[in-house]
This record gives structure tokens, sequence and C-alpha cells, in this order.
């Protein structure tokens, strides 16, 4: 019999089905990852390098910038070599929109914030997107607000990023155009949160959650979580992107993990670690350290408790798939709920990596990753 779905906090909320190329956002499919490129995307090789990367991290999305002539001129090379669906990042030329949708990229974002004309060429873009089957982003951003709502709001509030996103909306809706999602960031998570909240009750288009600007890996991160698990917890959000001031594959790995917490995509290693106290009679930093490196690319959806004592460390490491009790300089080793043997302190890491490597070839992971212990 299979397994029962994981349980989410709230059902998904119900949106639009929109393509992404060969990948979808909204409706049923599931939530996905977008970073983007931070290379010069007139330097093929290496923004072809960075995605090759971020897919191998797990990256469903990918947005490569298009400030000019040149960036468009190489979209076609890029989209057509990149194995997952490239977005066209487009804020200021409406004529660089055409040249990413018949260089054949997946879809386009497009800023009315900063976008000149773009009003005017709505009905224009909508069938030329229409045509070659590319879906569109309105990406409303807190720091590129249309003048006009900027003016009528004093600042980038809630109701101004719904007003500027709906308005936008609505130009394409009166063209008959409806493939597109929307994002309304903003570097402020209780501001992001209310906007998405206030847009996911006024319209059914798929949401690109995002927390603009939101800071180095350790900020950014936790900020991203925050506003990412207030949403999502409500089945808000479609696809996610973490910015952070970080290399993107980082982005990828910390979107992934948000989703996997809340039970919105399959987990994979999962590291049960205490956080140690007067107790512990082993060094649980550098062992759950030592264990998640060795461990690192590992696919199966293991559990994988450290502990560094008797109190909690057999009831986790029980639990677990695979665990750690420490205590009087040995390890006691946990598979499936059951000890199988004790070593001492110095080989607990290489057992813990042989163990898992065994587990997960069980579970059917093909190349298991060669453990490493240093
Ligand atoms: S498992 Fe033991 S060492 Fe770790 S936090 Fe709990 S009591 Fe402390």
């Amino acid at each position: 019999m299979p397994a029962a779905p994981a349980p989410t906090l709230a059902p998904r909320r119900t949106t639009r089905k929109i393509r992404v190329g060969s990948t979808f956002v909204g409706g049923d499919a599931p939530i996905s990852v977008q970073s983007m490129t931070t290379t010069k995307t007139t330097d093929i090789n290496g923004t072809l390098q960075q995605i090759a990367e971020l897919t191998a991290t797990g990256c469903d999305i990918v947005r490569v910038a298009v400030p000019s002539q040149d960036d468009a001129d190489v979209l076609h090379i890029i989209a057509k070599k990149s194995q997952i669906p490239v977005i066209a990042d487009i804020h200021f030329q409406p004529r660089y929109v055409f040249a990413a949708i018949d260089a054949g990229c997946a879809a386009v974002r497009v800023n009315p914030g900063n976008i000149k004309q773009f009003d005017d060429k709505v009905a224009e873009i909508a069938k030329a997107a229409s045509d070659a089957g590319v879906s569109l982003r309105i990406g409303v951003n807190a720091g590129s607000l249309d003048k006009r709502l900027l003016a009528k709001y004093g600042s980038p509030t809630p109701e101004a990023l719904v007003e500027s996103a709906l308005w936008e909306a609505s130009l394409f809706e009166d063209v008959g155009f409806h493939d597109f999602k929307i994002s309304v960031k903003h570097n402020d998570p209780v501001v992001m949160v209310r906007a998405y909240e206030m847009l996911s009750q006024q319209c059914d288009y798929p949401l690109h959650l995002g927390v603009t600007e939101a800071g180095p890996a350790f900020q950014g991160t936790i900020k991203s979580s925050v506003a990412f698990g207030a949403l999502l917890s409500q089945g808000i959000g479609d696809t996610i992107r973490v910015s952070l001031s970080a290399p993107p594959a980082e982005e990828v790995k910390v979107g992934l993990k948000i989703l996997e917490s809340l039970n919105l995509r399959p987990r994979k290693l999962d590291i049960v670690s205490c956080p140690s106290c007067g107790r512990a009679q082993v060094d649980v930093y550098s062992l759950a350290e030592k264990v998640t490196k060795g461990l690192e690319g590992m696919q199966a959806p293991l559990r994988v408790a450290v502990m560094g004592c008797v109190v909690n460390g057999p009831g986790e490491a029980r639990e677990a798939d695979l665990g750690v009790a420490s205590g009087n300089g040995k390890g006691q080793i946990f598979v499936k709920g059951e000890v199988v043997k004790t070593v001492p302190e110095s080989e607990i890491v290489e057992t813990l990596l042989v163990e898992a490597r065994r587990i997960a070839a069980e579970m059917g992971e093909v190349g298991a990753p060669e453990v490493s212990v240093s």
C-alpha cells in the first residue's frame, strides 16, 4: 500500500496553472524553486555553467538578467542549452521582451514600475507571448514601484504593491491574456506577507513569493523562511525564490529546505541533532557537522539522529532511520529503532556514514555518495 502523503498545514490555494517551458506553475503543479544567475548574461559559458550547478542543486526554473541588447542577443543560446526553463528578466525596454520571446525563453519577467511605455505595448506583448506559448511574470518590487502609486500611498505599502500588480494584470486581462504569475516583493517580511495575503484574496493568478534584497545568507535565510513559512502555511505560494547575497545555489538549498520542512516537497536527508548542553558527553557540533558533510548529496529520505547523551538520545535515535546516542566515550548506533552496535567515539562518524550508505542503497538510491570521513 503506498504511504499516505505527509500532512501539510493548509490546502494549497486554488490558482490558475501556467506553463513555464517544460514545467508548470500554479494549479496542482508542485511548488517550484527558482533562482537567478549572477554572471553577465553575455558570458555564455559562465552563465550556462552556473545554470548547470543550479540544476544539479535542484533548481526548477532559472532567471537571467537582460539589461542590454548584447544580453538579449545571446538569450537564444542560453535558452536552448539550459537544462531547466529560462526566464528573461526585463526591466526597462519592452523590445527586449519581444527578443526574449523570439529567443525561446520559457517566460519573461516584466516590472511594471520600470518598463518604459509598457502600458502601450500590452496588446503586442500579449499576442507575441500567446503565439509562442510563453508566460509572463508581473513582478512588482517595492524599490521600483510605479511613481503614480508611490505618490498616492506615500510609500510601498501592501496596498500600493497590490494595486500596482492588479492594475497591470487588468491591462493583460483586457486583451484576453491570463498566462502570468504575479509577485509583490518587499524587503520587510511583514509588508511582504500582508501584500501577498491581500493579493491572494483578490485574484487566482499563481503567486511567485520573494522577500527582495533579503540580505546576506544568515539574515536572508531567516527573513525568507519566516515570510514564506507564514504564507505557505496558509496555502499561499506557487513558486519561490530566496534572494541572498550569496551564491545562487545557496538560495536553492534554502528554498528546497523550506518546502521540505512544510512537507511541500518530499523530504530528503534530514539530520536531527541536539543543540548540546552541559550533559553532552561528546562534541555534538563537530559530530553533526562531519555527518552532514559526509552525507552531502545523498538523495534518500534518511533521517539521521546525532545526539549528545542518553537523556533524549536513545529516544530520538530510535525514531530515526539511523542514529547515535553518545555516552562514556562510546556511541550506541541505532538502525530502524534497534541498537546494532556500540562503537568507540572515534568510530562514530565512520560507522554512521557506512550505515547511511547501506540504508540508502536498500531504499533504492542509485550511486549513493561515497562516504567521506575527515
Ligand atoms: S541530548 Fe543530551 S546533550 Fe543533547 S541537548 Fe539533550 S540533554 Fe543535552
